[in-house]
């Protein structure tokens, strides 16, 4: 295999060692083909705009060769599921293949759907090209709207059938991110007692992707405060946007604090703070308005984790180190409530900040919640409500009730209010059905639609060519179910 020119891989991870990973080569997409390539994620990695059409690459991305420099490895990681202890996991059908060195620094990547691992359990290590479709463009939609998120490089498929609820065909999505490390991995060496390679984890996470806490007094200590605030302003951009992960899983987590692991994931139509994206998810324990909890949750497994490897000493040495994680823990509340309050002003385009600016926010979203009013376009309507209200009144069963709250907001906004909202609530996200039409015509062997969406969701906050990009979804969008099953 010919490497893209000048390409160096690194591979820091694969230097931790055998505790950490099994070495194994990717089992390839037998006859494959393209279905998708992000040219946005190639810029970011600095790869040439032909780097798809060399003939190795379409090779290297079914998992049928490797770059020399790769290094191809399935890491080992465990976690809670829906808020349980599932023991070990760890990359069941992700294989890494190393880490890049690009002009946005090192950035690791990974093919989905390679294969069977020795983490794959039951599973057939594949990924289907419907969740692979998914999974991409809601990688490179979340990050044109400025969300933190793993990117997605390219899908490639294949006729090779696999069965879900129906049989479906396999395809490899490739992943991208500085790094792919999850709160998972420190639970897997805590909880089996492998205290070195947890101290090596650490050690390793910080020295490459925290190093301002090697400085602090306890680097631990700092780190995981580190990734309390980075987790908060995560899921307060979640919120914003109406963005539900779908399984929150301690294994799901990223310690960079990156949206990660796209699966039965929904941007919200209708508002409804108990909305529950995720069919498996029968208890509703990764409800759209319990995420910010669900991810506090989260942290204090990670806590958990972390907490061998501060000095034990006596009683009071042991109980003071414990009331510092729990600190570090604790910043993320703090720090949600003001990105969320300072998102949500953002969202009203309002002038400075006032006392009464949470009320205001929360009482339009009982509204919308009362009127099942659509949560991007009501913000979206609402950008353009001072000069034109009738479009957003059309949204709301209650127009008295909202009538009455746009004259509180009114005196509040901003001079420029208009232009700034209009660059914050987007025009068009990822919707199931859009992703929906994708896929179905990708089913049929059609990938031009995923290039357009691609392109549309690309510009989240300019107004679509096509305005169906940006509208209701359709009849018989509302029978679409999404599940685990990926
Ligand atoms: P998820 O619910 O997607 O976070 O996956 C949970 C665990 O199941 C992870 O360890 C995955 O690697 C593994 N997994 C999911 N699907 C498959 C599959 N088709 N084959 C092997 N492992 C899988
Ligand atoms: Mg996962
Ligand atoms: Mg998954």
């Amino acid at each position: 295999m010919k490497p893209l020119d000048g390409l160096a891989w690194t591979n820091r991870f694969a230097a931790l060692g055998p505790d950490f990973f099994t070495e194994l080569p990717a089992q390839g997409l037998p006859d494959p083909h393209w279905v998708a390539t992000s040219p946005a994620c190639a810029e970011l990695l600095g790869w040439p705009a032909d780097w798809a059409s060399r003939p190795e690459a379409l090779a290297v991305f079914s998992g049928n060769g490797a770059w020399p420099g790769m290094q191809p490895l399935a890491s080992v990681y465990s976690g809670h599921q829906f808020g349980v202890w599932a023991g070990q996991l760890g990359d069941g059908r992700a294989l890494w293949l190393g880490e890049a060195d690009t002009p946005s620094g090192p950035q690791e990547m990974q093919l989905k759907g390679a294969g069977r691992t020795p983490y794959s359990r039951r599973g057939d290590g594949r990924a289907v090209l419907r969740s692979s479709i998914r999974e991409f463009l809601c990688s490179e939609a979340m990050a044109a709207l400025g969300v933190p998120t793993t990117r997605a490089l390219c899908i490639t498929g294949s006729r090779l059938p696999v069965i879900r609820e129906t049989v479906e065909t396999a395809a490899v999505v490739t992943r991208v991110a500085p790094s792919l490390i999850r709160f998972g991995h420190f639970e897997h060496f805590a909880h089996h007692g492998q205290l070195q390679a947890l101290r090596r984890l650490a050690d390793f996470f910080i020295a490459h992707h925290a190093p301002e806490c090697a400085e602090a007094p306890e680097p631990v200590v700092a780190l995981l405060r580190k990734v309390a605030l980075q987790t908060a302003d995560l899921v307060a951009h979640w919120q914003a946007i109406g963005f539900c992960h779908g399984v929150m899983n301690t294994d799901n987590m990223s310690m960079l604090g990156l949206t990660l692991d796209y699966g039965p994931f929904g941007f919200m139509d209708a508002f409804d703070p108990g909305h529950v994206c995720n069919h498996s998810d029968d208890r509703g324990r990764y409800a759209y308005a319990r995420q910010p909890a669900v991810a506090f949750w989260n942290l204090h497994a990670l806590a958990q984790a972390l907490l061998p490897l501060l000095p034990v000493g006596d009683d009071q040495e042991v109980q003071d180190s414990t009331d510092r994680l729990l600190e570090a823990v604790e910043a993320f509340r703090d720090r949600f409530a003001a990105q969320m309050l300072a998102r949500l002003r953002a969202k009203l385009g309002l002038a400075g900040e006032d006392a009464g600016d949470q009320a205001l926010a929360d009482d339009l979203l009982r509204l919308m919640a009362a009127s099942r009013a659509d949560f991007t376009i009501t913000f979206r309507r609402l950008s353009r409500a001072l000069a034109e209200p009738e479009p957003l009144r059309d949204l709301f069963i209650d127009r008295e009730a909202l009538d009455a709250w746009l004259a509180r907001w009114r005196p509040r906004t901003a001079p420029d209010a208009q232009a700034r909202m209009l660059a914050v609530n987007p025009a068009v996200v990822l919707r199931n059905h859009l992703a929906e039409g994708a896929i179905r015509a990708a089913q049929q062997d059609d990938f031009t639609e995923i290039e357009r969406l691609l392109k549309v969701l690309g510009r989240p906050f300019d107004e679509p060519e096509n305005p169906g990009d940006a509208a209701l979804p359709p009849d018989w969008a509302h029978s679409l179910e999404v599940s685990c099953s990926s």
